[in-house]
C-alpha cells in the first residue's frame, strides 16, 4: 500500500467545480492584481478568525517580513524566536539586519519555552515571535504578560496554524499585536500556490501594514514609508476563498486521523497514550500531545503535522520508505546549528530539547483524505520495524 505524505488531488476533486468556476471568473475578469477577491478573503477571514483586520500578502513568509517592517525593527534590534522552526521565523529577522535570538522548546508542545524565552530579554530587545507550530498555540497568556512588562511586540508565527484556538477560545494570530499566516499549498488552508495573510486589531498597525504592502505607498506614487510588493495575487484568493468554508472540516479529519492513529499505536502497544510517555524509550513511539484538549473547543490542535518521537529515528524514516510511506523531519537542523547563522555563536548546550527534537521527531501523514487502512498500514509498518530493528 502506498501512503503519500500528503495528497492534495483528493481535496482538488472533492471542490473542482466550484474552484474551477472562481478561477475562470479572475480570469475573464483580468483583474489579476488586488482584484475584488482580495478585500472579500479579508473580510471572510476576519470574521472566521474574530478578528478585526487582515491583510492579504504574498507568503507566510513576507507576511513575517512585512510585520516586522509595520513595527520598525531595526539594525540591531533583537528579535527573539524559537530556534526550532520553520527557516523563515528567523530569516526575516536577520534580513532586516536586526539579531535573531534562539530559545529552546517546551519537549512536550515543541513551542517556545516561556521561561528560556523570558531570560533572553534584554534593552536591545523590541519583539518576540512565537510560532504555533504543528497546529497547537503556544502559550500565549505568559508570553503576552511578559511582552507587555517589557513593552515588546509579540509577531505571532501561524503559518501552521490557521484556524488553531488557544485554551480560551481565542484564535491564533488574533492575540498578539500581528498574526502572520502562510497559504503555501501544504498548509491546512493553502492556495495554489504562494499567499499569506497579516491579521491585527489595532488600527495603526493595520494601516502602515496595508501601505507597506504596495511599498509605503499613498496616494499614488507618494511614498510616506519603505515597503514591498507584498501583494497576494487575486487568482489565489478567488481559491482560497472557496476553501475557507470548508477549513474546519479538513481540520477535524485531521484530528479524526490523530485519534486513529493513536487507537492504533496503543492497540500495538507502541504507545501507552498520548503525550504520556518517558522521552527516548526506545521500543515505544511518543505520540504528539494536544494540550488545550477538552476544554470544548473544536480547534484546540490542528494538526498540520502529527509529529511522533523515536529513538532510531534515522533508521525507521528509510524503514518506511522502503514500505512507500511518505515522512518528513520538520525540521532536521534548528537554527543554532545553521551554517548562515554561525556568526551569532551560540552554544548549542542552550537548546537541548531543540537538539532532541531534530534528531528524534518524524512526521507522520496526517492530510484530511488519509483512510482507515492507511493509517493502520502506517502504524503496523512502525510495529514491524520495532519488532525486527530495534529488538
Ligand atoms: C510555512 C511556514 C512559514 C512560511 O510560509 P511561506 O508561505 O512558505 O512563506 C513560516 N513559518 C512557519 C512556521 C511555516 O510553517
Amino acid at each position: 500500500m502506498k501512503v503519500p505524505l500528503l495528497d492534495l488531488k483528493g481535496q482538488y476533486n472533492s471542490i473542482k467545480k466550484e474552484i474551477d468556476d472562481a478561477v475562470q471568473r479572475v480570469i475573464d475578469s483580468q483583474y489579476f492584481i488586488m482584484g475584488p477577491d482580495i478585500a472579500k478573503l479579508e473580510e471572510e477571514i476576519c470574521t472566521y478568525l474574530k478578528c478585526k483586520y487582515s491583510i492579504g500578502v504574498s507568503s507566510g513568509t513576507d507576511a513575517l517580513l512585512l510585520a516586522l517592517m509595520a513595527i520598525d525593527i531595526k539594525p540591531g534590534d533583537e528579535v527573539i524566536v524559537p530556534t526550532y522552526s520553520f527557516f523563515a521565523t528567523a530569516g526575516v529577522v536577520a534580513r532586516l539586519n536586526a539579531i535573531p535570538v534562539f530559545t529552546d522548546i517546551d519537549p512536550v508542545t515543541f513551542n517556545m519555552d516561556v521561561d528560556r524565552m523570558e531570560k533572553k530579554i534584554n534593552s536591545k530587545t523590541k519583539a518576540i515571535i512565537p510560532v504555533h507550530l504543528y497546529g497547537q498555540s503556544a502559550d500565549m497568556d505568559r508570553i503576552m504578560e511578559i511582552a507587555k512588562k517589557n513593552n515588546l511586540y509579540v509577531i505571532e508565527d501561524a503559518a501552521q496554524a490557521i484556524g488553531t484556538q488557544y485554551k480560551d477560545g481565542r484564535f491564533v494570530g488574533t492575540i498578539g499585536h500581528i498574526g502572520c499566516f502562510s497559504f503555501f499549498p501544504s498548509k491546512n488552508l493553502g492556495g495554489f500556490g504562494d499567499g499569506g495573510i497579516v491579521t491585527t486589531n489595532d488600527s495603526e498597525l493595520e494601516h502602515k501594514l496595508r501601505i507597506m504592502r504596495v511599498h509605503g505607498m499613498k496616494p499614488k506614487y507618494y511614498h510616506k514609508a519603505i515597503g514591498g510588493n507584498f501583494r497576494l495575487d487575486t487568482l489565489q484568493a478567488a481559491v482560497l476563498r472557496v476553501k475557507l468554508p470548508y477549513l474546519d472540516s479538513w481540520s477535524e479529519a485531521r484530528r479524526r486521523n490523530a485519534a486513529l492513529y493513536a487507537k492504533y499505536f496503543v492497540r500495538s502497544g507502541l504507545s501507552e497514550k498520548e503525550g504520556q510517555l518517558e522521552w527516548n524509550d526506545k521500543n515505544k513511539v511518543l505520540l504528539p500531545k494536544a494540550v488545550y484538549k477538552d476544554l470544548g473547543f473544536r480547534n484546540y490542535h490542528i494538526y498540520n503535522q502529527f509529529v511522533i518521537r523515536v529513538e532510531k529515528r534515522n533508521e525507521l524514516w528509510d524503514f518506511l520508505k522502503s514500505k512507500e510511506i511518505g515522512c518528513e523531519v520538520y525540521y532536521p537542523v534548528p537554527f543554532h546549528r545553521q551554517e548562515c547563522f554561525a556568526y551569532l555563536n551560540c552554544s548549542d548546550d542552550d537548546y537541548t530539547h531543540s537538539n532532541k527534537a531534530a534528531e528524534h521527531t518524524l512526521a507522520l501523514p496526517i492530510y484530511p483524505e488519509l483512510s482507515e487502512e492507511q493509517i493502520k498500514y502506517v502504524v503496523d509498518s512502525i510495529a514491524e520495524f520495532v519488532m525486527y530493528k530495534v529488538a
